[in-house]
């Protein structure tokens, strides 16, 4: 029985940034009984219906921003006989609208890791159950992904996750309530075997995809201690001797390894976990900064992040311990003003983020916003070709409005251009050339360049462009700088790489160390929020 995996996506590169593990993940998790899963991540290429036929199973992951493409490829492969399941935040929010628009046969709910094999037995018996409860596995349980079925040549860097879940309740952000606020952290050693797997394909640059690394901070300790029953606090404290754990197993890996992940900024202020980042090679970090004012920290429940010159010397804290930082910043707040795209700007360049993201604040479904956001415009909302607006992931997406939410003193209009001149500000040729001054060689700096107009490309301009034409040009040119710039992150292939040590790694030893030791995953990894890392 053959089984699909497939990623959606409107806009195809032929190269792409980052590995979307949920796909491996559930490759590993489909039963050796059905052959090698065909995994097709849209991102790259669309996927070829020609290929589907009766009696197929195709798996299709979905979040809010690529639910429409999902619903329309569930739709042509149940035509074509193929038995369809979605699975993934989106369907796990809207199981109902997976069946109605996407024509799901099955909707996997939660983490998929041990009721997809279920799921497919049950398709193979012809017998498909209209949903299936994954829940949250523990962290002792995620499985590692089969990156043997990689696809050659075509990402960036690998990804790996080592934590789900988030102490935080951001009202943006989707995490913290469907991937839990426990966090469920994965033992190191099977962490540095997926690892090293990824290095023996080539891969120096690994994300490690986690909802924040850093989700036991050192106010948490603080305000555990202060407590009678000292088990909350001890609780806290083996988080963290797990997390030292994991980064001293990554220092023992060879020097050219570099690894970025995110964070919360609470960790600016805890030297002892920096220091310990920098020596396992956490080379960088996605910061959800969100705004620089006080006002705008609080309308988002943030207020645990710093603003203004406060906020500057905290971002700065990264940099002095050598981590570079992938800012992300949210217009449309209700507190921001027209000066404040600027001020944004202004203030990323002189903290030393060396990349940024601008996004317009958006309500996810699954978030404190779109629960608000859909209460206040109640049966009076405005509707698109029969659609309402706060179901805005069923219009087309050409139709769809770039802003949502009403603003007080800017237009939706005011908006879309402030965040798309602060993007272009931001990536300037003038302000990268500054910001890449850390590195030493010419190359380095060009590379740093071009790196910085590609990010551009594909995050700014597919998502902000207000016609497909625009769209479309910053696909076409974000494909052809892409190749070349996968070939500054990978390295050759090291089939026969044995060990983890700094040691032993280049020794090109003939036996593989052992896989990881096998368990669960969620169906797409994670959340949603406002930012989103493709
Ligand atoms: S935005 Fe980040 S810190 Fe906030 S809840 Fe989501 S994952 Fe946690």
């Amino acid at each position: 029985m053959p089984v699909f995996l497939v990623n959606p996506s409107d806009v195809s590169f032929g190269t792409a940034v980052i590995t979307p593990r949920w796909l491996y993940v559930l490759a590993a998790a489909t039963p050796s009984a059905y052959g090698d899963p065909i995994v097709v991540d849209e991102t790259l290429e669309p996927l070829d219906l020609d290929a589907v036929g009766p009696g197929d199973v195709v798996g299709i992951g979905i979040h809010t921003s690529n639910a429409f493409r999902g619903y329309t490829l569930g739709r042509l492969a149940r035509e074509r006989g193929a038995h369809v399941v979605f699975g993934g935040i989106h369907a796990t929010l809207f199981p109902d609208e997976a069946r109605e628009h996407g024509a799901a046969h099955s909707v996997v709910r939660g983490d998929g890791d041990v009721v997809w094999a279920e799921a497919l037995e049950d398709c193979a018996a012809g017998r498909p159950k209209p949903v299936y409860e994954g829940g949250r596995v523990s962290g002792q349980t995620f499985r590692a992904a089969r990156w043997d079925l990689l696809p050659r040549a075509s990402y960036m860097f690998g990804s790996i996750q080592t934590v789900r879940g988030c102490p935080k309740h951001c009202s943006f952000c989707s995490v913290w309530r469907t991937d839990g606020q426990q966090p469920r952290q994965r033992l190191a050693g099977a962490v540095v075997q997926e690892v090293m797997e990824l290095r023996r394909l080539g891969f120096r640059f690994i994300l490690l995809a986690d909802d924040n690394f850093y989700p036991v901070t050192l106010e948490d300790l603080r305000q555990a201690g202060r407590r009678s029953d000292q088990s909350r606090l001890e609780e806290l404290q083996a988080l963290r001797a797990e997390r030292f754990e994991l980064m001293e197993q990554l220092a023992r890996l060879p020097d050219d390894f570099v690894f970025m992940t995110q964070i919360t900024m609470e960790a600016a202020e805890d030297p002892e976990f920096l220091d310990a980042m920098r020596k396992a090679h956490i080379r960088g970090a996605l910061v959800g900064v969100e705004s620089v004012t006080p006002e705008g920290l609080k309308a988002v429940f943030k207020n645990f992040n710093d603003a203004g010159e406060a906020l500057v010397d905290r971002l700065q804290a990264f940099r002095t311990h050598d981590i570079h930082i992938l800012g992300s910043f949210i217009f449309g707040l209700p507190t921001d003003k027209a000066d404040t795209f600027h001020a944004t700007a202004d203030l990323a360049q002189r903290a030393g983020v060396s990349f940024a993201q601008f996004v317009m604040l958006m309500p996810f479904p699954g978030t404190l916003d779109f629960a608000k956001w859909e209460k206040e415009v109640g049966s009076g909302v405005q509707q698109i070709d029969g659609v309402p607006l706060t179901r805005y992931w069923l219009v087309p997406p050409g139709k769809r409005p770039k802003v949502y939410l009403p603003h007080p003193t800017m237009s939706n209009d005011e908006i879309r251009r402030g965040t798309q001149h602060t993007w272009d500000e931001f990536y300037s040729i003038r302000l990268i050339w500054q910001r890449s001054n850390f590195l030493r060689s010419l190359r380095s700096r060009l590379a740093f360049m071009l790196i910085s107009k590609l990010y551009r490309q594909m995050y700014a301009n597919t998502g902000m462009a207000t016609d497909s034409a625009r769209t479309n040009r910053s696909a076409r040119w974000a494909r052809w700088i892409a190749r070349p710039c996968r070939r500054l992150f990978v390295t050759d292939p090291a089939p026969d790489l044995l060990s983890a040590s700094r040691d032993r790694a280049h020794t090109g030893a003939s036996r593989r160390t052992a896989g990881d030791n096998a368990a669960p995953v969620q169906f797409v990894r994670s959340g949603q929020a406002t930012r989103q890392i493709r």
